[in-house]
């Protein structure tokens, strides 16, 4: 082509692309918390995938299984079919991860994204309630389908979309006024009174730690007065889990420390373990009234996904090291990030287990931050409505070593912005 080297993305591929323009460099491997760039520099990757890779890159135990699969001739692509590899994965699933938690969901399979089990999500909900709207929060993420983009809060991310398609109705997320405790008895008045025009909805779609709108962390209280609410007023819950579940916070699910059972769930992100795509949306055994076929696609059955899930499960939730090691980890990032606050105007911080940011008062400062990150070697991503959280999503497989490595990283890069 006449187009050589890296001239080929900027010909070629949309203006949409997002994360290359922070990290121009082009990557060929990855193992662990590394990344490498085909010049050979290496990179630690304090962003996981967005959260896809929770096990770390090329995950040893979990490469093993899916090279076997492969050599095999394990079924890659199989529609949604009995395979000994869904077989596995459900049978898994059931043990480590419902059953112990008295659990009693059903599982659908709605495609390969995180954006597809919140759009089977929200149709489930409208189904069974035979109501149409959503009430979704302030500064949510769920997505960029058109039904997910609706719950979505973030007016840059909605600004191609125009007119939602789903009746979404923002109410404020935990702490959006800040500091200023809400709680939910205004909206039950509006709910009851018949001249307020709202929609009776759906349901409730809510994120316990807001991830892409920057770190936002529910408290446990407002989560679970949430949860009362909706069953009251017989409001679907669903939590999202596709970014904060598979054991960010510290839990496998990011609403058990609240004690909640939502009515549907998301999960999407780690579930697959080796940052191959797979989702799935759990609900509570009575709402699945789906008919046979409502809700197809050719890739709701990634096989090697199942493997490499299945796989993660058993070796990583079967005992608790990863949980432990997940909020000690949190802590320790926690403290470092106090510490930067103490230091330096303007920088404070907030997050919950892996998930913790580093939040500028000045975006530009968030943005330069990571710049000079990159220049070291480390991979941190902006979040938030105007890009002024620097959010950490380390692999949770992360050794001590290399988070204090990268904390150093940031720890100057902050020094540099701030003084
Ligand atoms: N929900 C949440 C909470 C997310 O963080 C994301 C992705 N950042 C999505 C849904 C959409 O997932 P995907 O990008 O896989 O479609």
């Amino acid at each position: 082509g006449t187009h050589a080297g890296n001239d080929i993305f900027e010909h070629l591929e949309s203006e949409v692309r997002s994360y290359s323009r922070g990290w121009p460099t082009v990557f060929e491997t990855a193992s662990g918390s590394w990344l490498r760039s085909e010049d050979g520099k290496d990179y630690l990757d304090f962003f996981a995938g967005a959260g896809a890779l929770n096990y770390g890159h090329n995950n040893p135990i979990l490469k093993s299984a899916l090279v076997d699969y492969i050599m095999k001739d394990g079924i890659t692509h199989g529609l949604d079919m009995m395979t000994t590899a869904k077989r596995d994965l459900l049978e898994t699933f059931e043990r480590v991860i419902l059953q112990p938690r008295g659990l009693d969901y059903k599982v659908q399979f709605p495609g390969p994204t995180g954006t597809n089990t919140v759009e089977a999500a929200l149709k489930l909900a409208r189904k069974v309630t035979g109501r149409e709207s959503i009430i979704n929060f302030t500064n949510a993420f769920h997505g960029m389908t058109l039904g997910a983009l609706s719950v979505t809060g973030n007016s840059m991310k909605r600004a191609g979309a125009g007119v939602p398609l789903v009746h979404a109705t923002p109410m404020p997320f935990d702490n959006y006024f800040n500091g200023v405790t809400e709680d939910f008895q205004w909206f039950s008045r509006v709910l009851d009174d018949s001249g307020s025009g709202l929609n009776r909805p759906a349901a409730v779609i809510v994120e316990t730690v807001q991830g892409e709108g920057g770190v936002n962390v529910a408290r446990a209280e407002w989560l679970r007065a949430l949860a009362d609410l909706c069953s009251e007023r017989e409001i679907l819950l669903i939590v999202d889990d596709v970014q904060m579940g598979c054991g960010r916070t510290g839990k496998f699910f990011s609403f058990e420390e609240a004690g909640i059972t939502p009515d549907i769930v998301t999960l999407s992100k780690s579930i697959g373990g080796y940052g191959l795509p797979m989702a799935l949306t759990l609900f509570k055994r009575e709402l699945d009234v789906w008919g046979p076929g409502e809700h197809n696609g050719t890739f709701r059955g990634n096989s090697p996904s199942f493997i490499t899930a299945t796989e993660a499960l058993n070796h990583y939730w079967t005992n608790d090291e990863l949980e432990r090691g997940t909020l000690r980890k949190g802590e320790r990032i926690h403290q470092t990030f106090m510490n930067l606050s103490d230091m330096f105007e303007g920088v404070s911080t907030r997050g919950r287990g892996l998930v913790q940011g580093l939040v500028f008062e000045d975006p530009s400062d968030a943005q330069k931050v990571c710049a000079i990150a990159f220049e070291k070697g480390l991979l941190a991503e902006t979040s938030g409505p105007s890009d002024q959280v620097v959010k950490l999503l380390p692999p949770l497989t992360i050794s001590d070593d290399e988070l204090e490595y990268g904390l150093n990283i940031l720890a100057e890069a902050t020094a540099k912005v701030r003084s």
